[in-house]
């Protein structure tokens, strides 16, 4: 599962690549490509601390993420066959006790 940041320019959602390198460069945990690239046009350099706070975030967030994902303990897990019914258990067993 990959992790989901949030972008602190714009606000957006973004899924960086796993690796955190897009084909043209390392990923940002802050940006998301959109405003990543606009901010090295202009210059500016990602906030490493808030680098570091955001990939601590993500990383909450996909643990948590992961922890729901889990499927609850077999409780629609179908029987694999249904319960023998009454008639089925009054059927031939009865007829012999009877003729017993
Ligand atoms: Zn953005």
């Amino acid at each position: 599962m990959r992790m989901v940041f949030e972008c602190v320019e714009c606000g957006a959602h973004y899924l960086p690549p796993e690796g955190m390198v897009y084909p043209d460069g390392p990923a940002s945990p802050v940006w998301c490509a959109h405003c990543q690239a606009a901010n090295r046009a202009a210059g500016v350099r990602e906030d490493p601390l808030l680098a570091r706070v955001a990939l601590a975030a993500a990383r909450a967030a996909l643990a948590r993420r992961a922890a729901e994902a889990e499927p609850p303990a077999r409780s629609d897990v179908r029987p694999s066959r249904p319960p023998a019914s009454r008639r089925a258990r009054s059927g031939p067993g009865g007829v012999r006790g009877k003729l017993a």
